[in-house]
């Protein structure tokens, strides 16, 4: 029977025969596994057994690869050790030192350092170009370009990138195209079915869903996640079998969570738009008939004075990370962007009034409350 996206998300484990059945997958913490003799551990080397070493493979960790492959409609999927290592995972299988790599100027910050820190010292070429008009990625291509990297929603401002655009121009050139979902999540959009050949997660974020985990997935074809996955095995960017199943626990109320932080972000979007004198409020528009996602910035402008405004969040905390259940603000100025030049900042539209806002599950009259007492407090 093939189930619909709420159902795969309950529903991705694996059964793997354990003999007890707990309702619940058990959590294979342990390093390794056992053999009978000689010849049953010659089964693992002909496939018939799965897993001999948890830096090879593991049922938890597995399950989450797997599991969230389904909902990107992805044939295949690895989890990782954090979003960062998912990255590295899949640019080193689609790619080789000495090929041209294109990058958007918007780039979550550590992922910009990746490129220009590592990558670029590892002897990858990698050009920044504006993606806000597709033109100047096609201006950047070189004979030696081999992959377009993007993220589906930006951070913090939160520009819906356009997939099918770069989709047509990687096609054209013959390159590869990898997409960054952790924002949309596939609840929201699939990229691997829109033509990315791999898409990224760092499941720190909505696929675990609570800040209680750092992890990552990679998804994509048999062909390419197979070359990742020995990748992560040789650099040893594994995950912990305790994490994955904690982000296989976030994954299963994925679709709950999502509904229910867009709802509220919906809400809370028009609030600022109609009741205060933030400057600016950006909210993805279009992002799918499901809704817009979970995450709101708004730009203080010059009515608010921004320190005041972080002092009086209350119950709201200020944190450098996203998505969890409970609502968040972060300050990209300090914290994601605090190493970019001023005049990127600027070209980017990154103030010192900028505020990311993570929304939460909460009740929508709450979180609107406690927003219009800071925004009182930091009214100038
Ligand atoms: C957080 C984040 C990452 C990095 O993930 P980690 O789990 O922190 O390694 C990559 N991309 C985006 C869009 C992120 O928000």
């Amino acid at each position: 029977m093939s189930k619909r996206f709420d159902t795969k998300a309950v529903h991705f484990q694996q059964d793997d025969g354990e003999k007890n059945k707990s309702k619940t997958k058990p959590i294979y913490q342990t390093s390794s596994f056992a053999f009978q003799d000689l010849q049953d551990m010659e089964s693992y080397f002909t496939g018939e057994k799965e897993h001999l070493y948890t830096r090879y493979s593991n049922p938890n960790t597995d399950d989450l690869g797997f599991g969230v492959a389904q909902l990107e409609g992805a044939p295949a999927g690895i989890a990782t050790s954090s979003g960062m290592s998912a990255i590295l995972a899949g640019i080193l299988a689609a790619a080789s030192p000495g090929d041209h790599i294109i990058v958007p100027l918007d780039l979550y910050g550590g992922t910009y350092q990746l490129f220009q820190q590592e990558l670029q010292e590892w002897g990858f070429e990698v050009s920044v170009a504006d993606f806000r008009d597709p033109q100047n990625i096609e201006k950047a291509i070189q004979p030696k370009t081999r992959l377009i990297y993007a993220e589906a929603v930006t951070n913090p401002l939160l520009r819906q990138e356009n997939i099918q655009a770069l989709n047509d121009i990687a096609l054209r050139h013959h390159l590869t195209l990898i997409i960054d979902n952790t924002f949309p999540t596939p609840y929201f959009l699939q990229p691997y079915a829109m033509g990315a050949d791999l898409v990224i997660h760092s499941a720190t974020k909505y696929i675990g869903g609570h800040s209680d985990v750092s992890a990552g997935v990679l998804t994509g074809s048999e062909e390419l996640i197979s070359r990742a996955k020995k990748r992560v095995i040789n650099i040893g960017a594994n995950l912990s079998p305790f994490e994955a199943w904690l982000a296989c626990r976030g994954l299963k109320t994925l679709s709950v969570r999502m509904a229910k932080q867009a709802e509220n972000a919906a809400v809370l979007a028009r609030w600022f738009k109609d009741n205060t004198e933030a400057a600016t409020v950006y909210y993805p528009k279009d992002l799918s008939e499901k809704g817009n996602g979970a995450m709101i910035s708004i730009d203080l402008g010059t009515k608010y004075d921004p320190a005041l405004f972080f002092e009086s969040l209350g119950w709201i905390k200020i944190v450098a990370t996203l998505a969890g259940v409970e609502t968040t603000v972060s300050y990209p100025l300090n914290t994601s962007h605090r190493t970019v030049p001023e005049e990127v900042r600027q070209q980017l539209g990154i103030t010192a009034g900028t505020v990311r806002i993570s929304v939460g599950i909460e009740d929508a009259e709450d979180i609107i409350t406690q927003f219009s007492a800071a925004l009182q407090h930091a009214k100038k």
